[in-house]
């Protein structure tokens, strides 16, 4: 399967900063194993879209409503970011899961908007360090992946980002042997459910790590926040 590198810039890089930082990743880009997507913030996806363009990057938005327009003050529509040249949606990051309250249900509505926009949704689930020690990842995840995508079509192209909420932003990386282990039980969870999709992992992942956890079973790339907010620390774990 195609690698994927994806970047999670949250609340990071005004415009001007998004034009500096691609003016300057453009150049080395063609370095990147696979496929590369980068999320800024809505307000900058606009700059990302006009210096990204005729390159091999792909970009998205963080986070989409359900409606693509209407009386819904401060949302995003996942039709303006296709309209921008956009071709993936980040949906269910546990930052959105934990402190903007979004449930399963709702996810599973924006996968399946985005997928009926022809775009591509990108859906995070993860346990809590709580979940892990009390052993119930597996049943975590697999609720997460079971109601995340009810209403999403097999047929259409989904990437699963797998996302231990211990390991974001914390320097506490999943071990070789976790991610092996995991990301295993999320493919066989897909394969159960009838979905075949890459399974990124994301969580603390930086260049010094990146090629060790991309040689584990069932990983096809990485979602990186921190590490992608630098165009050498990026590439170096894009080219792994
Ligand atoms: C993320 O925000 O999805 C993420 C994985 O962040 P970090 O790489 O900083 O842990």
């Amino acid at each position: 399967m195609k690698k994927i590198f994806a970047a999670n810039w949250k609340l990071f890089k005004s415009p001007t900063e998004t034009r500096n930082f691609f003016k300057s990743f453009k150049e080395v880009s063609a370095k990147a194993t696979g496929d590369l997507v980068f999320f800024p913030s809505a307000i900058s996806l606009e700059a990302a879209s006009e210096t990204v363009k005729g390159s091999n990057i792909a970009f998205g938005a963080q986070n989409c409503y359900v409606q693509v327009q209407g009386a819904f003050t401060g949302e995003n529509s996942a039709q303006i970011v296709k309209e921008l040249g956009g071709q993936y949606i980040l949906i269910g990051h546990s930052e959105r899961r934990q402190l903007f309250g979004e449930t399963d249900a709702l996810i599973a509505d924006k996968v399946a908007l985005t997928q009926s926009l022809g775009l591509i949704p990108m859906l995070c689930i993860g346990e809590t360090l709580q979940e892990r020690e009390a052993t119930h990842t597996f049943r975590v995840l697999e609720t997460q992946l079971l109601l995340g995508l009810a209403k999403a079509d097999k047929a259409k192209p989904i990437v699963i980002a797998y996302e231990p909420v211990w390991a974001i932003g914390t320097g506490k990386v999943a071990t070789p042997e976790q991610v092996a282990e995991t990301h295993t039980d999320v493919h066989n969870i897909l394969t159960k459910m009838g979905f075949t999709a890459p399974i990124l992992y994301g969580g603390s992942v930086k260049p010094d790590n990146a090629g060790t956890l991309i040689k584990q079973p069932h990983v096809s790339g990485f979602l990186v926040g921190g590490a992608s907010l630098e165009v050498d620390s990026f590439i170096k774990i894009a080219s792994v």
